[in-house]
């Protein structure tokens, strides 16, 4: 950037004086009522009405995306039956481009828009509404008035029926459950509501009232929740010193199968199998889905890359650090849980081996680097197609892998002093809430460099704006780890593809048997050596490594024999053991590491 001269700093001065006074005005008032006389066909009905006007035209908006899901979504795509009226009388209401309508407001202090939103997609980032409930995502519910975004609006729910409860971190206006406000639309559209009659418990913990919110039911057992999910709320204000909010909101979402979350500034929503609760794993996978989200709080919510804020809800917002925003935050799942005492050392091993090995097995390790995977999160990370494997990798497993070798790192080299916990908080105080902006990839560099006491740039250059081999066993040897490949000693032959339960390749891996001889993703194996195939793995099985087989497919209908010669299957099975005779300087860094 070019340092800007005197007079062009003068002239804007003045300009940003003019634009103050000329804004003088009071600002335009902002309500929405939504109501659901169609909850059983999945409809919400909308009434917008923004007053205080004195402007020709206004244009309105809905978001293109969802913050902390890296897509565009098209939200406008589910509106119809769209209509202005003021003072009873119709106004011209012209759609302009895709997600933006313009309604001639001259000689009108207020408009109300009423539109229809079709919500039949129940995830963590969309909305939902059946006869049971409406699961509002804000995103794709309210629509902005342009150029109001920092304007104050409230919410006015008029629910379906039975419906009695509303949970949201959206203030209540008058201690009315079923009216809500928001100070800004970035709030609006960081605060989802869930409307029915979920089961909610509370509890207080780290200064702050918690609600959680069970839509669907399950075999949950509160009172055992209660205590765990405290345990990870203080775990994680610890990292911090702090919890900055008040009241924060769970909403969780049983279903027969469901997972993922979506991280919000005061709440969170998470995806639960209802019946899974007393599984052991299951419950493990619940808590590190409760740990991750909660500590996104901090962690992208508060302290972001720069590109992350203020949100342009028409366009893309592109960061290269969503591998410290979501890496960083899987890593963080695991070993808060070992921190809180809900894990053990074993558990949290096996957690990060997993990690590792869904990162060495993958050969879009070698293609992608981990910049530019965030980077390109739109258009590849949340669109994969069949190819996906072997050219991409994600910045959540080998962001949490890098986090593991970063927190070794500095705990190494600064003698047990620090850890990556030094780091996350002195980024917080710095750029949260010092500078009350985002970082820059270099500054949260300069946050490693900081603690670690050295210059990280060959880390950098290699791990994560390049593709070079990770040296683990030089990180976990710092605390008397290493890694150890079960299947090392192995010689299976592999076809090197994925298939289904029906013989059909789903995928073919990077440089295998199949790439190199040529099957297709959709070919359906039917034949090796012309003996029928029904257990492929069995057939494979028996052939050895260097084997010369022809394997007929069919494809697009058509009878292909075609000639594979099998490779060994080169897949890592890593489990992570401990060096015999570890020193006291490793067990330190062991100790200070798990918190142990
Ligand atoms: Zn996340």
């Amino acid at each position: 950037m070019k340092k800007m001269k005197l007079p062009a700093l003068v002239y804007l001065i003045l300009l940003f004086m003019t634009t103050t006074i000329a804004g003088a005005a009071a600002p335009a008032k902002i309500s929405y009522t939504v109501s659901f006389p169609e909850a059983q066909a999945h409809y919400v009905e909308v009434e917008m009405n923004v007053s205080g006007l004195a402007q020709p035209s206004l244009e309105v908006k809905m978001p293109v995306w969802a913050p902390g899901s890296y897509l565009v979504r098209e939200f406008a795509k589910n509106i119809e039956s769209l209509s202005a009226t003021a003072n009873g009388k119709a106004v011209a209401a012209t759609k302009i481009n895709k997600n933006t309508w313009k309604i001639n407001t001259a000689g009108l202090n207020s408009v109300t828009v009423k539109y229809k939103v079709y919500a039949f997609e129940l995830s963590v980032r969309t909305s939902f509404i059946d006869v049971s409930h409406a699961f509002l995502s804000t995103t794709g519910i309210f629509l902005f008035p342009k150029g109001m975004l920092n304007q104050p609006s409230t919410i006015a729910i008029k629910p379906y029926k039975d419906w009695n409860k509303v949970s949201t971190s959206l203030e209540m206006v008058k201690g009315d459950v079923f009216t809500r406000t928001a100070p800004n639309y970035d709030i609006l559209y960081d605060s989802p509501l869930e409307i029915g009659t979920q089961d909610i418990f509370d509890f207080d913990v780290a200064g702050t009232h918690y609600e959680v919110a069970m839509y669907g039911g399950g075999n949950y057992d509160k009172e055992r929740l209660k205590v765990d999910m405290a345990k990870i709320i203080s775990a994680e204000s610890a990292v911090y010193g702090e919890n900055p909010n008040k009241h924060y909101t769970f909403i969780v979402h049983n279903k027969q199968r469901n997972g993922g979350g979506l991280e919000h500034l005061s709440s969170t929503v998470l995806g639960a199998s209802r019946d899974s609760y007393d599984k052991p794993g299951a419950y493990h996978g619940f808590l590190g889905l409760v740990a991750h989200e909660h500590f996104h709080l901090w962690n992208v919510k508060r302290l972001r890359p720069i590109a992350l804020g203020p949100f342009d809800y028409d366009n893309e917002n592109y960061t290269t650090n969503l591998w410290i925003a979501e890496g960083f935050t899987a890593y963080y799942q695991n070993i808060i849980l070992r921190y809180a005492g809900l894990s053990n050392t074993e558990i949290f091993l096996t957690d990060m081996v997993g990690d590792i090995n869904t990162v060495e097995n993958q050969p879009g390790t070698k293609v992608q680097p981990l910049s530019e995977s965030s980077f390109d999160a739109w258009i590849k990370g949340y669109r994969p197609n069949e190819n996906s494997y072997n050219t991409g990798i994600s910045y959540y497993d080998k962001g949490a892998v890098i986090a593991m070798l970063l927190d070794l790192e500095i705990i190494n080299s600064s003698n047990n002093k620090y850890s990556l916990n030094d780091v996350m908080k002195y980024m917080y105080d710095t750029y949260y809430k010092g500078l009350k902006r985002g970082y820059t990839d270099a500054e949260f560099k300069a946050g490693f460099e900081k603690f670690a006491g050295k210059k990280l740039t060959d880390f950098y250059a290699k791990y994560i704006n390049g593709l070079d081999a990770i040296d683990y066993n030089k990180y976990l040897g710092y605390a008397g780890y290493k890694l150890n490949d079960e299947l090392a000693s192995t010689n299976e032959p592999t076809l090197g593809v994925f298939t289904n339960t029906r013989n059909i390749i789903t995928t073919v891996l990077r440089n295998g048997a199949g790439w190199v001889d040529g099957l297709n993703v959709g070919d359906v194996i039917t034949h090796i050596d012309d003996t029928p195939v029904t257990d492929l793995a069995a057939a494979i099985k028996s052939k050895k490594v260097g084997d010369k087989i022809v394997v007929t497919v069919s494809r697009d209908g058509q009878a292909y024999k075609i000639p594979v010669t099998l490779k060994r299957n080169d897949t890592v099975k890593y489990s992570i053991t401990e060096l015999p005779n570890a020193t006291p300087q490793q067990l330190a860094v062991r100790k200070k590491w798990l918190q142990l």
